[in-house]
């Protein structure tokens, strides 16, 4: 390859109608004639939700629901791809490839019915539909343009380990695939359209890497293939001073590095996969966030170091889908084990914590585990602790599920003293009960737990607190 290589993704809103298809493929078209590009598609906005929902439905049995959202999803693409490639000619390898998908899910539907099971493998083969619908009409849609395109679904280039529902990328894999499959693709001048958000065992089973995923593939893509810079077009703006929904004055941050953009990803700034980076950490590809609805503006560049400002405090950011588990009693003071068999427990069920707090006598540990995490681990830590629950060594185990993490994230909070004073300061006057704390080494971030009902107004005050609604560099 001569010609330097862009990750193009685009989110499920950038490909939610045949117009929205049409503005991001111009944005493709027009970089192509300068450079490679593979392009990395979403679902069209909603469809995975409903394709899980009427997965769920059919693990209890129902018959309907998954045919009438496989019609109502024939209706909707074919609507779209009838308005992106007018000729039937043309149009008919595509229908083609569309109804197999439709044909796959239907079939997938009944048999979950049947057996009234939903096994996790089922669930990812149907919630992969969404992206291998959109794929080839996207592929249609930059042909139109006259940029040779050919779609590829990602369990031919992405190698994973077998956790359904959240599967891990193997890179060497991956390295060997997209050189197999993509390389030669870019060679003949075509542009590869890429189903983000799967991926497949080495033995060829589907698997997804999480919901949100697709940012995921784009680094995973872009890393495997030393991609000169990867392009996450979305909704906003780039990644903004706080959630644009709770903050209105919320705005873009021009630069940012990797490790703040992960740590706001973390703690559930939606705009990026947790995991979005990891891929390009070691080569340092950039990534940017830009809105396809208006390509003109920059976005935001996320590279090594990103740049500093004075203040030290960048962003902020909240999780609301937490739930915090407290496991104490005065009899586990001087009990050696319990942090590690508190954890251990956590770590058997591949529930990821969030957040932890504990007082130094060990008499109350309290962390935070996503909500779908929740009644698994208080079980699993019932049974682990039942023996010191029966002789009052340890006397309770419970759960809250109504509240929220807050993150203030800021490589340069590191070194500015202060910080989590002016932080707590804002809290109290806004009478913001917090219920844990934490920070760690890095310093990079102040993380805290509050009412979920407190969240916004926590957001807001420390967002003018620290004055990120100002143009102040950053
Ligand atoms: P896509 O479908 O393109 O992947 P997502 O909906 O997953 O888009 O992510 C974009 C959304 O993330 C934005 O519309 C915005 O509401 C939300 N968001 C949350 N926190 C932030 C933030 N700090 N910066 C930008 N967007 C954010
Ligand atoms: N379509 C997938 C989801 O909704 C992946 C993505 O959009 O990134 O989770
Ligand atoms: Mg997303």
């Amino acid at each position: 390859m001569t010609k330097p290589l862009q990750v193009m993704k685009f989110g499920g809103t950038s490909v939610g109608d045949a117009t929205c298809i049409a503005r991001s493929a111009q944005i493709v078209a027009s970089a192509a004639k300068g450079m490679n590009v593979v392009v990395v598609v979403s679902a069209m906005s909603g469809v995975t939700n409903r394709l899980i929902d009427a997965a769920k439905r059919s693990g209890e049995g129902g018959t309907e629901a998954g045919k009438t959202l496989i019609e109502a999803l024939r209706k909707q693409h074919h609507a779209a791809l009838t308005e992106l490639v007018p000729e039937i000619d043309s149009r008919a390898a595509i229908e083609h490839k569309l109804e197999e998908v439709l044909a796959e899910g239907k079939r997938l539907y009944d048999g979950t019915a049947m057996l009234r099971e939903l096994t996790p493998r089922t669930l990812d083969v149907i919630s992969s539909l969404g992206e291998r619908l959109c794929a080839p009409m996207f592929a249609g849609a930059l042909s139109q343009l006259g940029a040779k395109s050919v779609s590829i679904e990602a369990t031919q280039v992405i190698v994973t380990d077998s956790y359904h529902g959240g599967a891990e990328p193997r890179a060497e894999g991956t390295r060997k695939k997209a050189a197999e499959t993509l390389l030669p693709m870019l060679n003949a001048g075509e542009t590869p359209v890429v189903t983000g958000f799967i991926g497949a065992t080495p033995d060829g089973k589907l698997t997804t890497l999480g919901r949100g995923g697709s940012d995921y593939s784009a680094t995973i893509l872009g890393a495997a293939l030393d991609a000169h810079e990867i392009i996450i077009w979305t909704d906003v703006e780039g990644v903004l001073t706080a959630d644009p929904r709770l903050v209105p004055e919320a705005r873009t941050i021009p630069e940012i590095s990797y490790r703040e953009a992960a740590e706001l990803a973390y703690f559930g700034a939606k705009v990026l996969h947790p995991k979005t980076l990891r891929p390009v950490l070691p080569a340092g590809i950039p990534v940017w966030i830009r809105n396809s609805f208006a390509p003109e503006k920059l976005g935001t560049k996320i590279t090594q170091k990103g740049k500093s400002i004075g203040g030290g405090v960048k962003a902020l950011t909240a999780i609301r889908d937490v739930a915090l588990i407290s496991l104490g009693g005065p009899g586990i003071v001087g009990v050696p084990d319990v942090i590690g068999r508190t954890f251990t427990t956590t770590a058997e069920l591949r529930a990821e914590v969030l957040l932890i707090s504990q007082s130094s006598s060990q008499n109350d540990i309290c962390f935070l585990v996503s909500k779908p995490h929740a009644h698994a681990t208080v079980d699993a830590l019932r049974k682990e602790f039942a023996q010191d629950l029966a002789h009052e060594v340890v006397d309770h185990i419970t759960v809250d599920p109504n509240v929220a993490i807050i993150a203030v994230v800021g490589e340069n909070m590191r070194g500015t003293p202060g910080v989590a004073g002016k932080t707590f300061n804002a809290l109290g006057q806004e009478k913001v009960n917090l219920i844990a704390i934490a920070q760690g080494s890095s310093e990079t971030n102040i993380s805290f737990v509050v009412d979920e009902k407190s969240m916004q107004a926590a957001l807001k005050v420390l967002h003018s607190e620290f004055k990120l609604g100002q143009s102040n560099g950053n």
